[in-house]
């Protein structure tokens, strides 16, 4: 049994807002960086993609597929009726090519340019259907973000609620950016399916790609090893879910489905005599300040819920409502079945992670995302150290101040979990918060 660093979930430039020079090349060079070993095609149903993967992967003996050293596993996500995303992996390329003829007729555009993740007219059940009698798996993406999620504000509270009949059929949950193990296993009706933790990525780019990874402990990178191991069969499993910490995700925290401001609740001593009087409205928050901030919250989360609570800053703005929606946390917060998670004997551990090349940013105090010097140490540091996952977890710290005291420093309080968090929400990543 091997050790495998596998990140399940990611787009082609065929989806839209993805990166035109993602391809199998620049790919494999942030796998190596990163060090990943096996990564999902995406996209694997639009035409062309499948043509450029068809004749470029190369099919090994154990029935695996790779590209230069690096394992794939043929991958797509496809939205349904209902407007919730789904992965899916396939063993082969005919069982890609039946399921996408059988989806055909229920898509407007699986077979053109921008059909990528392609939207097809079909429920839940049906959809899982199609693709598990083609040998395929299939499980909810992303599974608590506001938008195209299964269990985003009032739509579906647990599997049984979407799938129906088929729960069973379901393969795997993907927890997504905002959230992680802690937050799902609050959910008793999860406690017997596997957890992805996978990227989503849009680009190549080592912040995108494998920012969120699964390690797989199975004999080979191939699909039936990692059917196996989703099912916790025959001693395969998930021995790790890594991911970005849940608040560095884009939708960790409430916000106005308009202005996208984040909504947040901060301790005072007076009080005024509403408790949503007293607020101050920023660039990207509605801060509200009360002398019990915990139990405002729960008072304001309410009527988030029923959808019942309107944004200030735009009411102010242009006189007219928009709601504010429940960002991945307090969605979860709301269906939840316990406050502490509850974690199956199966459940492996989950480490948050800030990408390193946020972390130089942040030492550095550049704020450029495309910065060259920020690359250059990025890079530096790989040559010298290991895998960007080696330095953030494994690499001794004493190594690592001597490489840069400040980094060290950041990266052992991240170890640590003694990091302060600016939530994200409403599209926009969180961020870290250090004084060096
Ligand atoms: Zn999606
Ligand atoms: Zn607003």
């Amino acid at each position: 049994m091997d050790n495998f660093n596998a990140d399940l979930h990611i787009h082609s430039p065929h989806s839209i807002a993805v990166s035109k020079s993602l391809n199998l090349d620049t790919m494999l060079e942030t796998c190596k960086k990163k060090g990943l070993t096996i990564l999902g095609t995406g996209d694997i149903l639009q035409p062309e993609w499948l043509k450029y993967m068809e004749s470029n992967l190369e099919k090994e003996n154990d029935g695996s597929f790779s590209y230069k050293g690096i394992f794939f596993i043929l991958q797509t996500e496809i939205e349904d009726l209902e407007n919730i995303h789904h992965v899916v992996l396939f063993p082969d390329f005919n069982s890609v090519k039946e399921i996408q003829s059988k989806l055909k007729s229920a898509s407007k555009n699986i077979l053109g340019e921008w059909g990528g993740r392609p939207r097809v007219n079909l429920s839940p059940p049906a959809l899982v259907e199609i693709i598990t009698d083609s040998g395929g798996i299939i499980g909810p993406a992303h599974a608590f973000t506001p938008f195209k999620a299964i269990f985003r504000q009032n739509k579906f509270e647990s599997l049984e609620d979407c799938y129906e009949g088929v729960t069973k059929k379901i393969g795997f949950i993907e927890l997504g950016l905002s959230a992680n193990t802690d937050l799902a296993d609050r959910l008793e009706s999860l406690k017997n399916i596997s957890f992805l933790s996978n990227s989503d990525a849009h680009s190549q780019d080592p912040r995108s790609l494998g920012r969120e990874f699964n390690r797989f402990d199975i004999d080979n990178p191939s699909f039936d090893e990692i059917l196996l191991a989703l099912k916790r069969k025959n001693g395969r499993g998930i021995t790790l879910n890594v991911g970005l910490h849940p608040k560095l995700g884009k939708y960790y925290n409430m916000f106005c489905n308009r202005c996208r401001r984040r909504i947040l609740f901060k301790k005072v001593k007076k009080q005024a005599n509403n408790i949503f009087n007293q607020y101050s409205i920023t660039e990207n928050f509605i801060i509200y300040y009360s002398n019990d901030p915990i139990s405002s919250r729960l008072d304001y989360l309410e009527q988030v819920s029923k959808n019942k609570m309107n944004c200030l800053s735009c009411k102010e703005e242009l006189n007219k409502n928009f709601k504010v929606k429940l960002g991945v946390s307090e969605r979860i917060e709301k269906i939840s079945t316990s406050i502490e998670p509850k974690h199956p004997d199966h459940r492996p551990p989950y480490i948050n992670v800030v990408p390193l090349i946020d972390i130089i940013r942040s030492v550095k105090g550049i704020k450029s995302k495309t910065s060259k010097t920020v690359l250059n140490d990025y890079n530096k540091m790989i040559r010298d150290l290991g895998t960007e996952f080696e330095i953030l977890i494994d690499t001794p710290i004493t190594k690592l101040e001597k490489f840069n005291k400040n980094l060290a420093l950041i990266i052992n309080a991240l170890r640590n979990d003694e990091i302060e968090y600016t939530p994200g929400g409403g599209g926009t990543y969180g961020q870290i918060n250090i004084d060096v």
